[in-house]
């Protein structure tokens, strides 16, 4: 009987998972799954954790059982390949050969919202973390929160919809909250922090975090570029999510691959820049997208396709066009506490109570399905399948719209 190719996927978040799914359903492959964590980390839920300890201990559930992978606690620290097979190093010093790896090591965010990998590794300490965090929040006679981005706003509004007399400002450096989202969503939050007793300044760039470090939030005094002190009980850093590659980076030497910002560069079609049989997806890489657990799964679905095609010598799909058609969409949203939130689907937006509700029940169809019911992994599929046929219809319409566009000014530019 032929030996089967051995799969290495690195990470087992959104992306990582979406493939180990999808390569298990082939059957042809060994696959393994390292993580330093014993658990899989619903992370979106993460604000409301720091409050809810019965929505940490939902969003924290263990790694599924799938045939064909076997689950490997480690964590990498680097990775050769000749193109052909390839071998990558644990911490642990352990070595793992494989003929295809995918790297989905997702991002790291601070303010104890997405830690390190290497720390936190059991269930039991991120939940006495969230717990630790929930604490100092409700000891805080002040919370500053820096960054007007989701995760910033999901913050703000959790800590006031459980403490509604809780003295919350939020800075921000750009001149409007949400800068990469639609008008409407901006205009949503803005309302709903005022509303809510939220005290919002904008257009303030910190350039002295005050010792504030990108672990767990705690009391600092803010120093802004223009020389203004901001201080406060508890500090939330809710800016500048990176790549969680710093592990592993030195492997990464060869021309072009990894970026500035640390993420890892890739093709067209998800391999890695001057690797052939490596893959990296999610959060780690570099493609032009909104980094969205919804938008990592769809990739790390075709970057498991494109292992099985490239191992057929087939021709690889290219992400995101093979999906959508053109240029990933606007995937995004918030919550403003359980009642409230925003929804944007390339150019559909949805305000109000609705998107709250949907990404409630979104969380709790996944983690059902990561726990391993197969009803709930029907479910979701189905799920995703119609997020991406209403994203490829709005970028189709964006393009004739683009086109027409276009051919409306060369008409008119046209001499008579
Ligand atoms: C507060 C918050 C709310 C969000 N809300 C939404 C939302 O509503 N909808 C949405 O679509 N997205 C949302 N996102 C974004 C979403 O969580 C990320 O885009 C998503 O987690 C990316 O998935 P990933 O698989 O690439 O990485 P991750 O989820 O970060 O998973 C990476 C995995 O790799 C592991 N890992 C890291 N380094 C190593 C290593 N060296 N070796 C082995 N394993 C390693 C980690 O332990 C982790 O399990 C939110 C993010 C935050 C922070």
């Amino acid at each position: 009987m032929a030996t089967r190719k051995r799969v290495l996927l690195v990470g087992g978040g959104f992306a990582g998972l979406s493939a180990a799914r999808e390569l298990s359903a082939t059957h042809q492959y060994d696959v393994t799954l390292v993580d330093p964590k014993d658990y899989f980390c619903y992370v979106p839920a993460a604000p409301v954790n720091f409050l809810e300890g019965a929505s940490a201990a939902r969003s924290l559930v263990p790694f599924p059982t799938l045939p064909g992978v076997t689950f490997k606690q480690g964590l990498l620290t680097g990775i050769t390949t000749d193109g052909t097979t390839g071998e990558a190093t644990l911490q642990s010093g352990e070595k793992l050969a494989f003929d295809y790896a995918l790297l989905a090591t997702g991002s790291v965010y601070a303010s104890g919202v997405k830690p390190l990998a290497d720390v936190l590794v059991t269930r039991v300490q991120r939940l006495q973390q969230f717990a630790d965090i929930g604490s100092k929040i409700e000891k805080a006679a002040s919370v500053l929160i820096v960054g007007g981005g989701p995760v910033g706003i999901e913050v703000a509004a959790e800590i006031l919809h459980h403490f509604p007399a809780k003295k919350v400002r939020l800075v921000c450096a750009h001149s409007t909250l949400l800068d990469r989202m639609d008008p409407q969503a901006k205009e949503y939050a803005a309302k709903w922090l005022h509303q809510n007793g939220v005290d919002v300044v904008t257009g303030k760039r910190i350039s002295d975090w005050g010792g504030l470090t990108d672990g767990d939030p705690g009391p600092a005094t803010l120093t802004t570029t223009t020389g203004e002190r901001i201080s406060a009980d508890l500090v939330f850093k809710c800016v500048g999510v990176r790549p969680a590659t710093a592990l592993y980076a030195a492997s990464l030497q060869g021309p072009g691959q990894l970026s500035g910002s640390g993420a890892v560069a890739v093709e067209p079609t998800l391999q890695v820049v001057g690797w052939r049989n490596v893959f990296a997806v999610g959060d780690c890489n570099t493609v032009k997208e909104e980094k969205t657990a919804a938008l990592a799964g769809v990739a790390a679905k075709v970057a498991a396709q494109n292992i099985v095609l490239l191992d057929a010598g087939k021709e690889l799909q290219r992400y995101p066009d093979s999906v959508f058609g053109g240029p990933a969409p606007m995937v995004g949203g918030f919550t403003l506490g359980p009642k409230a939130g925003v929804m944007q689907m390339g150019s559909t937006v949805q305000a109000g109570g609705a998107p709250a509700k949907f990404k409630a029940m979104f969380g709790w169809i996944f983690v059902r399905m990561v726990a391993g019911s197969r009803w709930w992994g029907w479910v979701y599929k189905q799920m995703v399948k119609q997020m991406v046929s209403g994203l490829t219809k709005d970028v189709r319409k964006s393009k004739e719209a683009a086109a027409a566009a276009q051919a409306a000014n060369g008409a008119a530019a046209a001499p008579a």
